[in-house]
């Protein structure tokens, strides 16, 4: 493969790899391969399954235990497909409130982060998901992002690495 930029012959590897594309600040993929230029630089990643791994973030992060963290109500709002505005309506607010849920400005309360969570297990049906888990979520203020790690699974697509914090590169 060839660098768009310079026209380099571009170097593959393996690597775990950092996916700050999802706008979430700890999520790390396992074995991607990364091209880069020896160039200018440039680096071109290929994630597989994209749909399939933006499923698996979306189930792990209505199961942590902890509030949604800003970043995190972006990310579920995009994964079911709707604009600030989309998702204003559903929740009986206005889009600036959404707007500063997800920039941090002010805090979701509780009711709508469940709702939230409960919004992505219409789209897709977690298996063992109990809306029972709904009553351990911890009231925190600011509520950190989950670190989540990823790795292939054998058809394919991805699930959860088991000791969720690896290193990337
Ligand atoms: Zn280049």
């Amino acid at each position: 493969m060839k660098c768009i930029s310079c026209g380099t012959a571009m170097k593959t590897k393996r690597e775990n790899y950092h996916y700050v594309e999802s706008g979430l600040p700890h999520v790390s993929l396992e074995s991607i391969d990364v091209s880069r230029c020896a160039g200018c630089g440039e680096s071109e990643v290929a994630i597989p399954a994209i749909e399939d791994l933006h499923r698996v973030i979306a189930e792990s992060l209505i199961q942590k235990r902890s509030r949604l963290a800003p970043a995190e109500i972006r990310f579920l709002r995009k994964y079911l497909g709707w604009s600030g505005t989309d998702f204003a309506k559903r929740a009986g607010t206005t889009p600036e409130t959404v707007s500063r849920w997800e920039t941090g400005a002010s805090p979701m309360g509780g009711a709508s982060d469940r709702l939230l969570r409960l919004l992505v297990v219409t789209k897709t049906p977690v298996n063992d998901y109990s809306v029972d888990a709904l009553a351990e979520i911890e009231v925190d203020r600011s509520p950190r992002p989950m670190r989540l790690g990823l790795t292939r699974d054998r058809k394919g697509g991805w699930r959860p690495r088991s000791g969720r914090d690896f290193v990337t590169a």
